[in-house]
């Protein structure tokens, strides 16, 4: 299901070239980049033509501090229009009573619901950074860990999975002020549920960050954390397609918290040509063709599992519920970093990370950019020999990324 083909790119026009070519030829050089190597990056997408319209439209030179109806610039009728239009959409899409779509990021997001609901000093329990907590989460060299008193929980080293019984030992140890769910790196589906209960039974709230997988929630391939969380943040440009940008969805009783942690107490002027783009987006996710999309990026990942699994590469937790995996490439004599450079060498772009045993050092990848493309199972299998071969034998490397030239040759992401 490749997006519709780009017919008035603003590269094709050429506007950019004549003005400066210097800049013009990185834009092009970095989509001939996408377009000649496999995206494996599991955050990361290929936008439709629309929204990158969006993104360039003449949105990006409006003000518009504030919400629709209550803003603090003049001139924002129309652009008023467009954040409503986001915010309708949204809670439409996740079955959400209420959506502030302003968060420049994701991280933005997390930053807005720990200001929602937190006072610094506080404690939260969360992923541990080793195990695919993210930067939010509590890094010390993030806001979150100098302003709060993190608690992290891991994984069961043997089976890779969230381990509820600890969760709960931690909860009612440090009695957090909130829990947070939700990883860089989790292959499996979050049991909301579960979540919920421990922070019931400690007077905690329930935040989950579902950065990575809003966009399978969107299309009906995961569970929604919506029931269960108080607030949710997610990102707008993974699984869910959208231009890069973060969103909250929560109950009504914390809309007035959550839209002033946004604005004004961590944002001022929203970028309005951003949430036209999530408005697109929102639009997109919305239709039978986004919801089998959803459902291939999940089939393509298990099938690129099982074929990666074959060529004797250790797959955390057996397999995957969602877009993401992560391996350990140790059984075929590499480290996570050495093998990272061999498959960018052989054209296949991807991220190290954790690994549940401690300090073990992994490869995440993912299947939402490739999917979007157009590829389906059969080329999962492919990628997973191209993998392998570019791993075990070095000199393999040149030869591997001709056929991943070949591969993504049919696979055009922008057409025409
Ligand atoms: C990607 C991600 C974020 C941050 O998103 P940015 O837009 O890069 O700030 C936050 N939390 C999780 C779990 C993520 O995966």
């Amino acid at each position: 299901m490749p997006v519709t083909p780009m017919l008035e790119s603003p590269l094709s026009a050429d506007v950019l070239g004549r003005q400066d070519p210097e800049l013009a030829e990185i834009l092009l050089a970095e989509r001939e980049r996408q377009s000649t190597t496999l995206q494996l990056i599991a955050a990361e997408n290929f936008t439709s033509p629309a929204v990158l319209a969006a993104l360039g439209s003449p949105l990006a030179n409006k003000y518009a501090e504030g919400y629709p109806g209550a803003r603090h610039h003049g001139g924002c009728e129309l652009v008023d229009v467009a954040e409503r239009t986001a915010v309708r959409r949204a809670q439409a899409l996740f079955g959400a009573e209420h959506a502030n779509v302003q968060s420049h990021s994701g991280s933005s997001a997390v930053l807005a619901a720990y200001a929602a609901l937190l006072r610094p000093g506080d404690t939260v329990l969360a992923m541990g950074l080793p195990y695919g907590g993210h930067l939010t989460h509590g890094s010390p060299a993030n806001f979150s860990g100098r302003w709060f008193d993190f608690v992290g929980y891991g994984v069961d080293p043997e089976s890779g999975l969230i381990d509820h019984e600890e969760v709960r030992a931690l909860a009612r140890k440090h009695r957090p002020k909130a829990v947070v769910c939700g990883s860089i790196s989790y292959p499996r589906n979050i049991d909301y549920a579960a979540f919920r209960e421990v922070a019931d039974e400690v007077g905690a709230y329930l935040i989950a960050d579902a950065a990575h997988p809003i966009g399978l929630v969107a299309g009906g391939a995961a569970p929604s954390p919506v029931p269960y969380a108080d607030v949710v943040c997610a990102t707008t440009h993974k699984v869910l397609r959208g231009p890069r940008g973060g969103m909250l969805l929560c109950g009504s009783g914390l809309a007035e918290r959550v839209d002033r942690a946004v604005f004004p107490f961590t944002q001022s002027g929203a970028q309005m040509h951003t949430v036209a783009a999530k408005a697109v987006a929102f639009g997109e996710a919305a239709t039978p063709a986004f919801t089998a999309y959803a459902h291939q990026v999940v089939a393509n990942a298990r099938t690129l599992a099982r074929a990666l699994a074959a060529e004797g590469l250790g797959i955390t937790t057996g397999g995957t519920d969602t877009h993401l995996l992560t391996v350990d490439p140790g059984p075929l004599g590499v480290d996570g970093r050495t093998a990272r450079g061999r498959l960018a060498a052989a054209g296949m772009v991807l991220d190290t990370c954790g690994l549940p045993q401690p300090g073990g050092r992994g490869l995440r990848l993912g299947t939402a950019a490739v999917t979007t493309q157009g590829m389906g199972e059969s080329e999962m299998a492919r990628i997973a020999v191209l993998f392998a071969t570019a791993l075990r034998d070095e000199s393999a490397g040149r030869g591997v990324r001709e056929e991943v030239r070949d591969l993504t040759g049919r696979f055009p992401p922008y057409p025409g």
